[in-house]
């Protein structure tokens, strides 16, 4: 059976946009080997054109349309479920670019559609005051993903799932996130690469958003002991001996091709 690989970028490729020790070999090796690939990553700081650059910058080799992110994943949400409609969105960082065909508003008056993105200081208090004024009224917010964290070189930043719990909660209303780990970037991915769930690894240093939600969408999860890997959460979870656990676990990317060989010897 033949496998495909979808990895994640930062913590895994990057930090903080510099090569992680072995990465770039890694994925070199993974494509000459000739697995089908994809990027699948919930950064909403830039779009899959400037992560490209900033992945060939790094001597990576990857082409935007590689990448799947959260906005672009958004944006085909939007068009689906809520066509023609006025959208605000609260994101660090222009993303514009991966919203093509969503008409944008940055006044928040005129939004039919609230579309939260990464957290940053835009997420001020005004602005999240205004998000919950319009989500009590009625106003559909969705968010680009609720990851907690995202690591830099310098420690952990706080990412959007911190203010969605508390938005949630104040409107007592749930917010839809699209990004990592709902089902639909990995569905999508799956699909490009024209196979089955069951035969793409999906590769990533967020043990729920990557990992656990690859393994709930019948992918193969493997993480990588690097960027907001801590293992003290891996101990709490392997702790919990009726929890998931991942597939399989490597120190870094620079081990996923040797893991590829072997998966692709047992089937
Ligand atoms: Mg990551």
């Amino acid at each position: 059976m033949p496998l495909g690989l979808l990895l994640d970028i930062d913590g895994v490729m990057v930090t903080s946009w510099k090569a992680l020790p072995g990465a770039v070999e890694a994925v070199a090796e993974l494509e000459d080997l000739g697995y089908p690939r994809m990027f699948l990553t919930n950064t909403t700081s830039r779009s899959r054109g400037e992560i490209a650059e900033a992945l060939n910058d790094c001597g990576f080799d990857v082409a935007p349309d590689e990448i799947l992110t959260a906005a672009k994943l958004t944006a085909e949400y939007l068009t689906a479920n809520h066509p023609g409609k006025c959208v605000w969105v609260l994101n660090e960082g222009p993303i514009a670019e991966d919203m093509t065909g969503v008409e944008l508003t940055d006044d928040p008056a005129r939004a039919e559609v609230v579309v939260l993105g990464g957290a940053g200081p835009v997420f001020d208090h005004r602005a999240l005051s205004q998000v919950l004024e319009l989500m009590v009224r009625g106003t559909p917010v969705i968010a680009m993903h609720r990851s907690m964290t995202w690591s830099t070189a310098v420690g952990l930043s706080i990412d959007t799932g911190v203010y969605l719990e508390g938005l949630e909660k104040a409107a007592d209303r749930k917010i839809r996130a699209i990004g990592k780990p709902s089902p639909l970037g990995f569905r999508a991915a799956v699909d490009l690469m024209q196979l089955e769930p069951t035969q793409v690894v999906m590769v990533g240093d967020d043990m729920h958003n990557d990992v656990l939600g690859a393994q709930a969408a019948a992918l193969i999860g493997v993480l990588v002991k690097t960027g907001k890997f801590r293992e003290e959460a891996l101990d709490a979870l392997q702790r919990d001996e009726f929890g998931p656990v991942p597939d399989h676990i490597v120190d870094s990317l620079a081990d996923v091709p040797a893991l590829m060989r072997k998966l692709s010897d047992q089937t």
